[in-house]
């Protein structure tokens, strides 16, 4: 996975920035990494355990009614993404085909019970052929690990649109119609226990209306049975680093994967 880095400038800044985060939670006394043990409510093996996305939402969720995901009865995480991929192939379907470098499909653990969804490929991602590996890529990716305290390949991420838009505008709504039924797919394949929406596209798409992420975020929502935790894109926190924007997408993060784990 050697890829094209940052510039050293770009890097540095982006090191400052994910440890002044992490620091700063350690002040707020929001964090006691790394996290409560993994333990599943009913089994003693925690994350490998097969089948595992059976929790139940909690009744203590905020105005939640959102259903627990089925309990897997197809084939593994894996062969089910490998088919989503198959049936995607060198795809034309919608305009983003003539500008992208490659198609980004997704990346992590094909069992994840926490799954990120964004709204498209970066630069750097239409380079390197894989999600959030630029600047925001590595802010999500301290903010999983230093933060949740889970590696990154334990994670499943991807995106709505899976080429990138030019200048990385927003997808527009044709192009997600288009690039929909993959991501449909990826969620089915993958079936995690919960999604974080990062964005305003992507939650919009998951809630199946126009959002304002501001109104949303930190609240329990749905999609297709799975609870969805909508938070700020990390490209917005790079451009809003306030105590304030890093404290609501901590608790939002924390929430998520704790529903994840069985403990929401
Ligand atoms: S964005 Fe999705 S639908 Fe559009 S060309 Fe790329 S893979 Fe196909």
């Amino acid at each position: 996975m050697s890829c094209d880095r940052p510039g050293p400038d770009e890097a540095r800044e982006l090191l400052r920035s994910a440890r002044a985060w992490v620091e700063e939670w350690a002040e707020e006394g929001v964090v006691s990494f790394p996290p409560a043990p993994a333990v599943a409510p009913d089994a003693t093996a925690p994350e490998s355990a097969s089948p595992k996305k059976d929790a139940a939402p909690s009744p203590a969720e905020p105005a939640s009614a959102v259903s627990a995901p089925e309990t897997p009865t197809g084939p593994g995480g894996a062969a089910a993404l490998a088919r989503v991929r198959d049936e995607l192939g060198e795809c034309t379907r919608c305009e983003l085909c003539q500008g992208r470098t490659q198609i980004v499909f997704g990346d992590g653990n094909p069992d994840a019970d926490l799954m990120f969804v964004g709204e498209g490929p970066g630069e750097q991602e239409d380079r390197q052929g894989l999600p959030f590996v630029g600047r925001a890529g590595e802010l999500l990716t301290r903010m999983i690990e230093a933060g949740l305290g889970i590696p990154r390949a334990e994670v499943y991420i991807c995106n709505i649109v899976k080429c990138r838009p030019p200048g990385n505008r927003n997808p527009l709504p044709p192009e997600v119609s288009a690039c929909r039924p993959f991501l449909d797919g990826q969620i089915d394949a993958v079936r995690p226990r919960t999604i974080v929406a990062l964005g305003k596209p992507a939650t919009s798409l998951l809630l199946g209306r126009d959002v304002a992420i501001t109104r949303v975020r930190g609240s329990w929502h749905d999609y297709r049975g799975i609870p969805v935790m909508p938070t700020f894109h990390p490209a917005f926190i790079l451009r809003q680093y306030t105590e304030q924007n890093r404290r609501l997408v901590w608790e939002d993060l924390k929430a998520a994967h704790e529903r994840s784990c069985g403990r929401g």
